[in-house]
This record gives structure tokens, C-alpha cells and sequence, in this order.
């Protein structure tokens, strides 16, 4: 069986995060290196390498984490200014942990493009 990843270990309760939202699907949990005043990540509970290997049937899936996005951008008070959703995949991008995650940074002005 192939090493647990770091994400893996925070749905498994492991590892601490300060976790935002937590339901069947998915997690929400603060990024330990936050790169805006917010910064947060969603993650499929499935275990999902990346964009990559996102299947059709999990469609529904991927609509709710992003329904639990749109929640937790008014929690955090960040839906009116505006953020941004980021998923890195693979090197190029810098994907450093390999379990599909969707950054959400806001609370700042961003620079388009990204670097
Ligand atoms: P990637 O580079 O794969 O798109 O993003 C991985 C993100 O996970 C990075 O922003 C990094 O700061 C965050 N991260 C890595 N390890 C941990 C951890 O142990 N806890 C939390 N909360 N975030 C982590």
C-alpha cells in the first residue's frame, strides 16, 4: 500500500488543521503556510491524485466542493471583495501534495498573471 499523504493524514485526524468544514464528501481546513490573509483548502475525501484523474462520476462530487466553497467564502467574508480557486496540477504547476485540493485565497489584491 502506498504512503499516506499529508491530506490524507489530516482527514484521518492524524495530523491537526484548523478545519473550516468537515461533512461525507469533503474537508476544508486552513493552509499551514497561508499566502493572503485567507487562504483555506478543499479536499475530496476520495483520494484523487489531481485534475488529472477526476473522473465523470465524480461530477457531483466536485459540484459540492465547490457549493461548499461559495459557503465558506461568505463565512470568511471574502464573497463581495472576491478570491480566487486554484488547483495546481502536476509539476509544472508546483502540485507539491498529490490529493486533489482547491486553494481559495482572497482578502487582498491579486496580480494577474500568476507567477
Ligand atoms: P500545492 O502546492 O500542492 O498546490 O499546495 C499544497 C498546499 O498544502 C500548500 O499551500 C501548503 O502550504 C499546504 N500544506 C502542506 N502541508 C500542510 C499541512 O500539514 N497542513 C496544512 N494545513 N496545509 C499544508
Amino acid at each position: 500500500m502506498s504512503e499516506k499523504t499529508i491530506f490524507q493524514k489530516i482527514i484521518d485526524k492524524e495530523i491537526p488543521a484548523e478545519i473550516l468544514y468537515e461533512d461525507d464528501l469533503c474537508l476544508a481546513f486552513r493552509d499551514i503556510m497561508p499566502q493572503a490573509p485567507t487562504h483555506f483548502l478543499v479536499i475530496p475525501k476520495k483520494e484523487i491524485v489531481s485534475v488529472n484523474e477526476i473522473e465523470e462520476s465524480d461530477a457531483t462530487l466536485i459540484g459540492h466542493i465547490f457549493s461548499v466553497i461559495r459557503k465558506l467564502t461568505q463565512d470568511e467574508g471574502i464573497a463581495e471583495s472576491g478570491y480566487r480557486v486554484v488547483t495546481n496540477c502536476g509539476t509544472d504547476a508546483c502540485q507539491t501534495v498529490p490529493h486533489l485540493h482547491y486553494h481559495v485565497i482572497g482578502g487582498r489584491n491579486m496580480t494577474w498573471p500568476p507567477g
